[in-house]
């Protein structure tokens, strides 16, 4: 089974949209036949997602350092719960257990997971699909300060293409079955030869 890599909130936040969509996510990856990858969380939407994928039937991979098994409250009801040393053997884990990455609402954390894994596909150290769900356009300001990030010559347009945005969790896994990896390393090397 292929897996994907979700990161999102371990709080719930205000919107009921959030929940609706972790619940929409869980069911396009049972349909789809995709194993769940995430942070391992009882808690949240981490949490509510992860309980509506094994509720329908799907296979749950939870990774979490031992320092936050309790203030996250780990998920013991999963396929599999893989506790490990720290943050940074976290989210290698997951980057490697993964064949695609999907962020949903969060803070901080989720914001900085994201972040990485895009950073590594931009320096060619992966070449699996990322994306963006914008639920109920909670990331509309992310996605216009990616835009004036391009404007302003700091991100590549070929690098913001790395990110793909969508406000539907089936209509984002089939744009991950027809994506194809960029040529990254000819990009790295033409922009050294600068
Ligand atoms: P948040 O989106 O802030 O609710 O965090 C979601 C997930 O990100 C949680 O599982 C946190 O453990 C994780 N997280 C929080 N801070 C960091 C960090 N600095 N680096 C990596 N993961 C983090």
């Amino acid at each position: 089974m292929k897996k994907i890599c979700v990161y999102c909130a371990s709080s719930t936040g205000n919107d009921p949209a959030f929940g609706a969509a972790a619940q929409r996510l869980a069911e396009a990856l049972v349909n789809h036949d995709l194993g769940l990858v995430y942070g391992g969380a009882s808690v949240g939407i981490m949490g509510a997602l992860a309980n509506a994928v094994m509720q329908k039937g799907g296979e749950v991979t939870g990774i979490i350092p031992q320092a936050l098994l309790r203030r996250e409250i780990g998920n013991h009801h999963l396929t599999e719960l893989q506790i490990v040393d720290s943050m940074h053997e976290r989210k290698a884990a997951m980057a490697d257990q993964a064949d695609a990455f999907i962020a949903l609402p969060g803070g901080m954390g989720t914001l900085e997971e994201l972040f990485e894994i895009l950073t590594w596909a931009q320096l060619g150290f992966h070449h699996k699909p990322v994306g963006l769900l914008n639920v109920n356009g909670y990331y509309d300001h992310l996605v216009a300060f990616l835009a004036h990030s391009v404007d302003k010559g700091l991100l590549k347009p070929e690098h913001r293409e790395l990110l793909l945005v969508d406000d539907n969790a089936d209509a984002l896994l089939e744009r991950f079955v027809d994506w194809k990896s960029p040529p990254l390393e000819a990009w790295l090397e033409a922009s050294h030869q600068l």
